[in-house]
């Protein structure tokens, strides 16, 4: 029997694309992680794939009570269905430290006494740490060795090829932090793997954290997934639009003409003036997701 295609959101799709957006508890939503959401959206859902929600909530410090309630109220009023439950890295921590474990069983991680003041102008440790010894009371950061040759190369959906000579800009970066809790660059490296995840789209501000997180997956024989890097949206200032400077929240109660903002910033074509409610919006710009039109 002939059927139609139906492409419900909750249906895992032959091609097994897995997006997903992964914003920070650390405040609402606002026009820059819109931007992020719509993006790594489309881009899943245009394959027919999955679209998880993640909250990177390893940074308690950072964290703002009500912001988790706030992302998802936010998402839902502006039409996004994610897949399955929200994801919380807090969740996470016996993957990383397993992979912390695979890497030390590597020989790749050394403990770094060095304060922020003591690092070099790309964070990388000064101080020969690598062949120091440290009590166990002493607090330290853990670093991952980047050997100088290290160069990596990928095929951004966005913004074509990259290529960067990690070697000679790194020579090491932090993957537990001195307060003892898991880095950024390490948990997104283990979480972004595929199959859990097979394609990041995200900010551009966060490009130079891809080829740091696509050496960890290397060095711990994980599959990288594809990446994509939107541009950013930026204040009156030229600084980009971030939770922790407090950027204006998204206002929930024009969600539509959100919408149609960030479709305009990504270069993507004007759904017709017709279509008022978001999920329409979305329904008619999912076909339409072209990550070559977005501005590079
Ligand atoms: N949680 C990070 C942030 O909100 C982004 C993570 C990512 O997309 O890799 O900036």
């Amino acid at each position: 029997m002939g059927g139609r295609a139906i492409s419900s959101p909750n249906t895992l799709s032959s091609c097994n694309a897995i997006g997903r957006f992964a914003p920070s508890p650390t405040g609402p939503l606002h026009a820059g992680s819109l931007l992020a959401a719509l993006g790594s959206f489309l881009n899943a859902r245009a394959q027919g794939g999955l679209w998880h929600l993640r909250i990177d909530d390893i940074d308690p410090p950072r964290a703002v009570k009500g912001s988790v309630g706030a992302i998802q109220m936010s998402l839902e009023t502006h039409g996004f269905q994610f897949d399955g439950d929200i994801q919380y890295q807090s969740a996470h921590t016996d993957r990383y430290e397993q992979a912390l474990k695979a890497l030390d069983e590597l020989g790749d991680l050394f403990h770094c006494g060095c304060t922020r003041a003591m690092l070099g102008a790309n964070g990388s440790c000064q101080n020969d740490c690598a062949n120091k010894s440290f009590t166990t009371t002493e607090p330290t950061s853990i670093r991952v060795k980047v050997p100088q040759n290290t160069v990596i190369i990928l095929n951004d959906s966005v913004l074509g090829g990259q290529n960067w000579h990690l070697g000679q800009q790194l020579s090491d970066f932090v993957v537990r932090r001195r307060d003892g809790l898991y880095a950024y660059q390490l948990a997104a490296a283990v979480d972004d793997a595929s199959p859990l995840t097979t394609q990041v789209v995200r900010g551009r501000d966060l490009l130079d954290s891809t080829p740091r997180q696509v050496f960890l997956q290397r060095r711990l024989a994980l599959s990288s997934p594809e990446y994509g890097h939107l541009p950013v949206i930026k204040d009156q200032y030229g600084a980009k639009l971030s939770k922790q400077q407090g950027a204006a929240a998204l206002d929930n109660s024009h969600p539509a003409q959100n919408l149609r903002a960030a479709l305009r910033a990504l270069g993507q074509p004007s759904p017709p003036s017709g279509l008022k409610d978001s999920e329409s919006v979305l329904e008619w710009s999912r076909s339409r997701w072209d990550p070559l039109r977005v501005p590079r």
